[in-house]
């Protein structure tokens, strides 16, 4: 298997795809291919079903929230928050951070009226606003926030207390990485190709009252209220993603649920950040210390050139991603659930020869 570090679509755990693959043909004895089964069977409704509730499990299984499988990844999240929950004479607050956060933001002035809640701007997007003093205007419809930015490499460690204001957070790049209390947010979600499974399915999990109607202008297929009435199920589910996603909770729940996962993510993370931080300037960490994403790790090199060089060595060596994004530039390494703590020690050792070599 490549060293693969993705930013996304991403590694998978090696065990959930030999899994996948022993059923592929014929799913549990039925003949068939979970994909070629119909959505309204009970064999594909008991997967739909069972990985609802794997999540909700992860998570405590805190009452009134709901699970939904949408499509259109987390970008017609951007467009579907604002659609349902911002109305004429409220405002919708957004938090800065990076990339990720100013394409919601802006998907958000096309729909209705939103302000900055907070910004990381003045810092270059290095690390993440202090949310601890927040505050919002009477009409507020919502804060949304991205818990980590993919392509700056940062993460929010704590999140505020909205209130009554429901707090709605973009996971797609640290969901399920390490554990977190749901019920500080009213809705989470999350294109699942990083941490939960193969690309075509976005996981939202919400407080249900948020689900439970929309504005009645909106058409049938943006609506929450439709995908939450019919569980999900009101046309056709990417139903081969939702069965991964499935195999993919299996799996995490055998690493120790989320208290294991950050254990081991906080390992792989630490060990990385180390690598950067004790080569005496070679290496330099995009993001500050205190936010520093335990899931993108981005680090820049003294010049471009060399950045270049080292990207085409490491892609001679066998790593898989490790160029930043064109808009940040320098170095990314994302380290997502199932990229094994072997792949961060052989790029350790990479980037130790590489630094002997080039210094
Ligand atoms: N939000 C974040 C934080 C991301 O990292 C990404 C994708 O890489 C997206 C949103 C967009 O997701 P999608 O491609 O599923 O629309």
């Amino acid at each position: 298997r490549a060293y693969n570090f993705n930013a996304g679509p991403a590694a998978l755990p090696l065990e959930v795809l030999q899994r996948a693959q022993a059923e592929f043909v014929d799913y549990k004895g039925t003949g068939m291919s979970i994909m070629e089964m119909s959505h309204r069977g009970a064999v594909y409704e008991s997967v739909h079903h069972e990985a609802q509730s794997r999540l909700l499990k992860l998570f405590g299984s805190p009452s009134g929230y709901k699970v939904l499988f949408l499509q259109g990844g987390a970008t017609t999240q951007f467009a579907m928050i604002p659609l349902n929950f911002l109305s004429e004479g409220k405002s919708a607050g957004y938090v800065r951070t990076g990339s990720w956060a100013d394409k919601a933001l802006k998907e958000a002035k096309l729909v209705g009226e939103a302000f900055v809640a907070a910004s990381s701007e003045s810092a270059g997007f290095r690390q993440v606003p202090d949310l601890s003093k927040l505050e919002l205007p009477e009409q507020t419809a919502y804060v949304h926030l991205t818990s980590n930015e993919t392509i700056e490499g940062t993460s929010f460690f704590e999140y505020p207390d909205t209130g009554s204001v429901p707090l709605i957070a973009d996971m797609s790049s640290d969901i399920l990485s390490r554990p977190f209390d749901l019920e500080t947010f009213g809705m989470v979600y999350a294109g699942a190709q990083k941490n939960l499974g193969p690309s075509g399915v976005t996981v939202v999990i919400a407080r249900e009252e948020l689900l439970e109607q929309s504005p009645k202008h909106l058409p049938t297929i943006f609506r929450y209220d439709t995908h939450y009435k019919n569980d999900s199920l009101y046309n056709t589910p990417p139903s081969f993603s939702i069965y991964m996603v499935n195999e993919v909770l299996k799996w995490i729940e055998e690493q120790g649920g989320l208290t294991g996962i950050e254990q081991l993510n906080r390992k792989k993370a630490g060990l990385l950040y180390e690598a950067i931080d004790q080569s005496e300037g070679f290496y330099s960490g995009f993001a500050q210390p205190d936010s520093r994403s335990l899931m993108n790790v981005t680090f820049r090199l003294g010049s471009e050139d060399l950045e270049k060089k080292f990207v085409k060595e490491s892609e001679a060596a066998g790593f898989v991603g490790l160029k930043g994004h064109r808009s940040v530039g320098g170095l990314r390494a994302s380290i997502y659930n199932a990229v094994p703590f072997e792949a961060i020690a052989a790029l350790v050792q990479f980037m130790e020869d590489f630094k002997s070599s080039n210094h």
